[in-house]
């Protein structure tokens, strides 16, 4: 296999996710995989659920399941399957990512009660503590890590102090943070953590994961209120049949996947990899500040991961015609999704290094027209 016959991408993606991934990332996909066989099975997905469970804890205490479809149907499975029949969820929320976890769970008919703090705002740890105190009923409280609708990080380790001092089970939405942010979830308290293919790990998309403490999840047993998205089954199926998926697996993505992983540990595991981040993100922020470019959030709620910037306030500026010169310059962005503010994104995650964020704040400076 050679790496010429892959084109290059005509730009590079600066979003959320899908991101720019490597070509040998890509390259891998060129084969196809049986997926009742064991060099599928064994060589391929249980290789990355030994390495995604060490990745997040040395402790021996979690497991992980894989699953087909977006972040969002790992999110579904999850709450759908893991809050027993009589469980009440919590959610602090403090952005679109936020209210999608409770409208999973309203969807779904448990009984849920949302903290919004607003989204340029944390949540609010004193409500939380009062709030677990009063109401026994609450049996899960969840949270998302960077909430990805402004770049906000949100302190999942205080709330797991709370959270697991109340007894209650713990579960963070870490789509757009794991692998590019260290963290240890056994020492955080997490029980059930789900990311996706396609973000920090620099995958392609099509399936996401679940990790998850073994002996929570071994208690779930029959409480799945869908067939698909059963996230038990799923694991049970996985772990009894040695990375045999139920239904068909998207095989193609999953072997692209242990390749990212490959290169992960490559680039000098997930300490390396922030850095790198923390790095594009520095420059690109500087870089923007140069050009009079804003971020909606103080520097301490911010997350090395995604950036709100404020649009400029010059009548002659448009988001689309600013979009489309950088996309013709090699660099796509992203729309705001923050209401209480007039706001663009840009990601610094994938495969991009420092390098590629200098010559994108080069690429902004050409395309200011207003
Ligand atoms: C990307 C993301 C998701 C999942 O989105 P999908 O479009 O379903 O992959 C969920 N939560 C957060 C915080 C995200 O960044």
């Amino acid at each position: 296999m050679n790496d010429h016959s892959i084109p290059d991408n005509p730009y590079f993606l600066l979003t959320p996710g899908p991101l720019s991934t490597s070509k040998s990332v890509k390259a891998v996909m060129l084969r196809d995989w049986c997926t009742w066989d064991e060099d599928y099975n064994l060589g391929v997905v249980e290789k990355i659920r030994a390495e995604l469970t060490g990745l997040a804890s040395k402790s021996g205490k979690y497991t992980a399941a894989l699953m087909q479809g977006s972040g969002t149907f790992s999110l579904e499975a999850t709450i759908g399957s893991v809050l027993p029949p009589k469980g009440k969820l919590l959610v602090l929320a403090n952005g679109a990512y936020g209210n999608r976890l409770a409208q999973i769970s309203n969807r779904l008919s448990i009984e849920t009660d949302v903290h919004d703090s607003g989204e340029v705002n944390p949540p609010d740890l004193e409500l939380l503590e009062s709030t677990l105190k009063q109401d026994s009923n609450i049996s899960h409280v969840i949270v998302v890590h960077c909430e990805t609708t402004t770049g906000m990080l949100n302190p999942i380790e205080e709330i797991g102090r709370i959270v697991k001092s109340y007894g209650r089970v713990y579960i963070v939405d870490a789509m757009s943070s794991f692998g590019g942010i260290p963290m240890d979830v056994q020492n955080i308290g997490i029980d059930y953590l789900v990311s996706s293919a396609n973000k920090c790990v620099q995958g392609v998309p099509g399936f996401g994961f679940v990790i998850a403490k073994r002996d929570e999840l071994e208690k779930t047993k029959g409480f799945a209120r869908s067939l698909s998205l059963d996230l038990y089954d799923q694991w049970k199926t996985m772990e009894d049949g040695h990375g045999k998926w139920r239904y068909t697996s998207p095989t193609h993505t999953v072997r692209a996947f242990m390749q990212a992983m490959l290169e992960l540990k490559e680039e000098g595991g997930i300490e390396k990899r922030h850095q790198r981040y923390l790095e594009n993100h520095r420059i690109l922020v500087n870089g923007m500040a140069g050009l009079g470019f804003n971020c909606l959030l103080p520097k301490a709620l911010q997350s090395p991961i995604i950036t709100s910037f404020h649009n400029p306030s010059q009548s002659a500026y448009d988001f689309k015609k600013f979009y489309d010169s950088l996309k013709e310059k090699g660099f796509v962005i992203y729309p705001g999704k923050v209401s209480v503010a007039d706001t663009f994104r840009i990601g610094n995650i994938g495969h991009v290094f420092p390098q590629d964020i200098h010559n994108l704040i080069s690429s902004v400076k050409e395309s200011i027209f207003w």
